[in-house]
């Protein structure tokens, strides 16, 4: 693999596939756009590298934001997200997300997923940092993403519009005229679809630090690039405050924040001769300004972690973490839990319209590869599984507006495929030192030399935003700049960033 650009795919005899919509993943957005246009009538490829529930989706926990309380509004819900998206949310999008959450939960529950209820029968609704009221709808306590996808992955296999195609991998777009026409996979078959829409999830595990599985290395985003689509606000990437840490098998287990929005309480180091410490920040502060001040006391005294104080928590309400925990040895019951942030969720990624069509036409991306804007420069908890759902449809069915490819007379055109294999360690390390928490113009400028070319797409974007906003802190630019509201740094297949306004 040649890592230096994207590399050339050791590709077997070719043969074609054909479909209406071709999915690219297999997590909560790829799952519910196959199932979207499945039910649309439309025959569609699920193309999935892992088995199907391997995904980031499978292990969300907190929930699903969607505004069902009783004097909740998508209004409310709008304004939350906008407080939390610190002066960046593409309005328009997080308007969509909002009104369109609702119906988007209703569906799920129609194709059998079932929700924790409250005492009357109605969904039982979370709270979690930066929502004003409880809004996060959740499965088997902690459990949602498992719950989630392991029902959309049954319908999906049950679906008989739908061709499973797991263990494969979509190393480029197949592209004709500027157009795209469906993806070619890493063992030379070639799926051609009027749409092809990615669904490829994050970036996280680039970072030496993470939350997330360690397939979420933005492939997805490498092979829009590649194939000329562009893609924005690759330096908002969201640090999760309380990823439990030193913990030898239980390394960046994180630990939801619905735990803090049930009253769990945050301590740095204790002082000579007392069991706990104090606190230090409002636990229910959006995750960009509690992430800041754990880093910014753990820098103060030395330590490598503060405690997550759930000792009052009822371990019945979040069975699968307390387990988690107890397997790894620790008790949640009577000790503190060693926590501190780790990269946790990309809110940039491949440029798309409110219909999920990337700037590549018949090209589509959904979920956490996509970028509509809407989480701005700091994402509101759980607004990415509604996000999943309520784009995913969308795209799916603007999808099948497309026009047929081409009669395929000539041969396609393919860009460079994309393997990315993972980042060897020094880019992890890398990325984590240079576009961590806190960033320097000298510790991006490093990244620009990188090996791997998303850390430079990272660091380019990073570089562009000479301000501090939300997950992007840089210490030679400390303070928010109002000129830059609404602006998005955004890359093309030049490589130049241009900073854009989306409302
Ligand atoms: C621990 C954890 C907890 C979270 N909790 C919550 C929560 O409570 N609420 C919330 O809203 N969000 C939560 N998130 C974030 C949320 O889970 C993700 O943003 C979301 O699930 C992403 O879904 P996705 O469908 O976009 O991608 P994923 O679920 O990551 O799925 C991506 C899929 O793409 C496949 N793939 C990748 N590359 C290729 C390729 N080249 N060819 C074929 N297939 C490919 C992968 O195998 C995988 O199937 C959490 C994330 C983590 C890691």
């Amino acid at each position: 693999m040649d890592i230096a650009g994207y590399g050339t795919p050791g590709v077997a005899a070719e043969s074609e596939l054909s479909y209406d919509i071709a999915v690219v993943g297999a997590g909560a957005a790829g799952l519910y756009a196959a199932l979207t246009a499945a039910g649309a009538g439309a025959s569609v490829a699920l193309v999935s590298a892992t088995p199907l529930a391997q995904t980031a989706s499978y292990w969300a926990q907190g929930g699903i934001a969607a505004a069902l309380a009783v004097g909740d509004s998508p209004e409310r819900h709008l304004a939350d997200t906008e407080r939390a998206g610190r002066g960046a949310v593409r309005d328009s999008a997080a308007a969509v997300l909002c009104e369109e959450a609702p119906a988007r939960v209703a569906d799920l529950e129609r194709l059998g997923v079932s929700f924790d209820a409250d005492r009357r029968g109605g969904l039982a609704l979370g709270l979690e940092g930066g929502h004003s009221l409880r809004r996060v709808v959740h499965a088997g306590g902690s459990a949602t993403g498992r719950r989630v996808v392991r029902q959309l992955s049954a319908l999906a296999v049950d679906e008989p519009r739908i061709e499973v195609l797991e263990g494969a991998r979509a190393a480029s777009a197949r592209m004709r005229d500027g157009r795209c026409e469906g993806a070619t996979l890493e063992d030379g078959r070639s799926v051609r679809a009027r749409a092809t829409i990615l669904a490829t999830g994050g970036a996280a595990a680039l970072w030496s630090r993470t939350t997330n599985p360690p397939g979420s290395l933005g492939v997805g985003m490498a092979l829009a690039h590649a194939a000329g689509a562009e893609l924005a606000d690759l330096e908002f990437l969201q640090f999760h405050p309380t990823a439990v840490i030193g913990v030898p098998g239980r390394e960046g287990f994180l630990v939801t924040e619905a735990i803090r929005g049930e009253g769990a309480t945050l301590h740095g180091p204790p002082a000579p001769g007392k069991a706990v410490g104090e606190r230090f920040v409002d636990e229910l502060a959006p995750r960009d300004e509690v992430a800041r001040a754990i880093a910014a006391l753990l820098a103060d005294s030395g330590s490598t972690s503060v405690g997550l104080d759930m000792r009052a928590i009822d371990p019945a309400r979040f069975p699968n973490v307390v387990r988690a925990l107890r397997d790894a040895g620790l008790d949640p019951a009577r000790e503190l839990i060693p926590v501190s942030p780790a990269a946790h969720y990309m809110m940039g990624g491949i440029v798309t319209d409110l219909h999920g069509r990337a700037t590549v036409p018949g090209l589509y991306a959904i979920g956490e590869t996509a970028c509509t804007g809407l989480h701005g420069a700091n994402r509101l908890a759980s607004n990415s599984l509604s996000e999943c759902f309520v784009f995913g449809a969308r795209a799916a069915l603007a999808g099948l507006d497309e026009a047929e490819p081409a009669d395929a007379s000539g041969a396609p055109s393919e860009p460079p495929a994309v393997r990315l294999a993972r980042p060897d360690r020094a880019t992890q390390e890398a990325l984590w030192q240079h576009a961590g928490i806190v960033r320097t113009r000298q510790g991006l400028q490093r990244l620009l030399d990188d090996p791997h070319p998303l850390a430079r797409l990272i660091a380019t974007c990073a570089l562009q935003r000479e301000e501090s906003r939300g997950a992007h802190q840089r210490t030679d630019f400390p303070d928010t700049n109002p000129a830059l509201n609404h602006r998005h740094a955004v890359v093309g297949a030049d490589d130049r960033p241009r900073l854009a306004e989306w409302r």
